[in-house]
């Protein structure tokens, strides 16, 4: 037999929970071409062999919550997810995609979040269709898996303001949604405390869920309305939008934010077992980290943000509106979660003027200029042209761990694929998940935290994830599969990314193919291109 790459001395952990089993893989045309008892392949030839004695061969890692809409234009080699063993980012979520752009143009959704949606290319696509042509043109080392979003599609409708959709512009949205599942999107997501998504009620995000119903497996993906108290809310919402609309629900990133429930995640597991008791077909995501890390602007009060980030600008930039933005803001964030300053630590910021403050908390920032940290908060936005972003360390350790341990929750990073030498790398300080979300997983809480089991922890990065998406040639290890395949030592797996020195590369994860291509070897990245924008029901 004559294969592409022969893996061989590997135990296999197909991704489906299965325990682990001795096996040897051939890799040929992209396809996994067979997987044998070790030493079946004795007589094969391959241009490559990979002895891989004493590790795990495992499907590549989906990473089912991700920004990288539009970061691997300018990093196309996407290290920070690649050296982890990620092999597909599904994008467009929390409400943000790249599409569909409308009237407005793209300069709304590439203002809302800088720190991932600003490009030093234009965008000049306004689909799906016309955002994956461009990728392809650069080439990628990693796939893609496009959500469509809800803040998107309100700004392509003209709806950045808080009100509801007249019936011509909810219309025009379904129209939108239904289009780019259409080109291939998985679902659509939404944002409820980003504005403009988080204008949306619940009737409005029904109706556009049900645009999804004719189209089997597309599903709901929820940033959720998690304002201080609301954190219960939040989950049922999600779960009562699914049951309406009759489209499965992806809960992302789920976590307790609100500290006077910290302590509390059955809370939140209860509402998803009831509703999977009821039939509904609900999983969720987790990051292992204690922080979250968002752009500055999601701590102002909502009507602040109406009408998109210029406007944004305009009102803290005149001074008896910024006035009314203070005394609002003072009240806390989130409709009343307390400030606390010190957990706030400054994680991307643009200007010469303000980079030496990179890595401090606001409160130390605030020390820094000489000003009260409500001030900073506010002048950093207003300064920084809204590119400023925070980490936030506002969770709890035993609280993740218990999502992480939920049989319907799954992991995501919420992080994106970048370069340490890019224009995301330093000396911004993005979250660690961007670098050490799997590898976290693999070395963290299966060996030195036991959490989840190596068999589990595998299938919540591959199989799983891969069944939410409704893939069935990829996520797990079997013959005539695609070959999107991660080779790493359990024994040493480790991230090294921190907080104060995110741009760290993990250990213990050697060799990643990507449709049978690899592009980590010997744990240095190749060089090669071999990803796509994958599409819903061909994927
Ligand atoms: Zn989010």
């Amino acid at each position: 037999m004559e294969l592409d790459t022969l893996i061989t001395g590997a135990q296999v952990i197909d991704g489906t929970g299965s325990p682990r089993r001795a096996a040897d893989v051939g890799i040929r045309g992209g396809r996994i071409a067979t997987i044998t008892a070790p030493g079946g392949l004795a007589g094969a030839t391959a241009r490559t062999t990979v002895t891989a004695t004493g590790r795990i061969l495992a499907p590549g890692f989906i990473d089912i919550h991700t920004h990288s809409d539009v970061t691997l234009l300018d990093n196309p080699g996407g290290e920070s997810k690649v050296h982890q063993g990620v092999t597909t980012e599904v994008t467009g979520n929390c409400s943000y995609s790249p599409f569909p752009i409308g009237a407005p143009g793209p300069e709304p959704m590439r203002g809302l979040l800088r720190s991932a949606l600003d490009t030093s290319l234009p965008w000049t696509w306004t689909d799906l269709d016309g955002w994956a042509e461009v990728h392809h043109q650069v080439g990628i080392s990693i796939n893609l898996a496009p959500l469509v979003g809800h803040s998107a599609v309100r700004f392509a409708a003209g709806l950045a303001d808080d009100r509801r959709p007249t019936d011509a512009e909810l219309a025009h949205m379904q129209r939108l949604i239904a289009g780019s599942i259409e080109q291939g999107a998985f679902g659509m997501s939404t944002g409820l405390t980003l504005p403009p998504s988080s204008y949306g009620q619940t009737d409005e995000l029904v109706a556009l869920a049900s645009a999804m119903t004719p189209y089997p497996g597309a599903f709901y993906a929820s940033h959720a309305r998690v304002w201080g108290g609301n954190h219960v809310g939040a989950v049922e919402e999600a779960a009562e939008i699914g049951r309406r609309a009759g489209v499965p629900v992806e809960y992302s990133h789920i976590a307790i934010i609100d500290t006077r429930a910290h302590g509390h995640p059955e809370q939140l597991t209860d509402v998803i077992d009831r509703a999977l008791a009821g039939g509904l077909d609900l999983t969720a995501d987790v990051y292992p980290y204690t922080a979250a890390g968002t752009g500055l602007n999601q701590f102002l009060p909502e009507w602040a943000q109406e009408g998109g980030p210029e406007a944004m600008l305009a009102r803290l930039r005149d001074p008896a509106t910024r006035a009314r933005i203070r005394a609002d803001s003072a009240k806390g964030w989130f409709r009343g979660l307390p400030w606390d300053f010190d957990s706030l630590v400054l994680s991307d910021l643009f200007t010469d003027r303000n980079r030496h403050l990179l890595g401090l908390s606001l409160a130390a920032a605030a020390r820094d200029r000489g000003e009260d940290p409500l001030d900073t908060f506010l002048n950093l936005i207003d300064e920084e042209d809204n590119g400023a972003g925070i980490v936030a360390h506002n969770r709890t350790d035993p609280d993740m761990r218990a999502f992480l341990a939920h049989p319907a929750i799954m992991v995501g990073s919420d992080g994106n694929a970048i370069s340490p030498d890019g224009p995301h790398g330093l000396p911004l300080r993005p979250h660690p998940r961007f670098y050490g979300t799997y590898p976290r997983i693999l070395g963290r809480y299966v060996r030195d935290l036991p959490t989840v089991t190596l068999e589990q922890a595998v299938h919540k990065m591959s199989g799983m994830p891969a069944a939410r998406m409704g893939m069935t040639e990829r996520g797990v290890v079997a013959e005539g599969l695609i070959a999107d395949l991660v080779v790493f030592d359990p024994a040493t797996v480790a991230d090294q990314a921190t907080f104060t020195e995110p741009h760290q590369l993990p250990v213990g994860i050697g060799d990643v193919f990507v449709n049978g291509v690899a592009v980590v070897a010997n744990g240095v990245h190749t060089g090669a291109r071999p990803g796509t924008v994958l599409r819903r029901g061909m994927a």
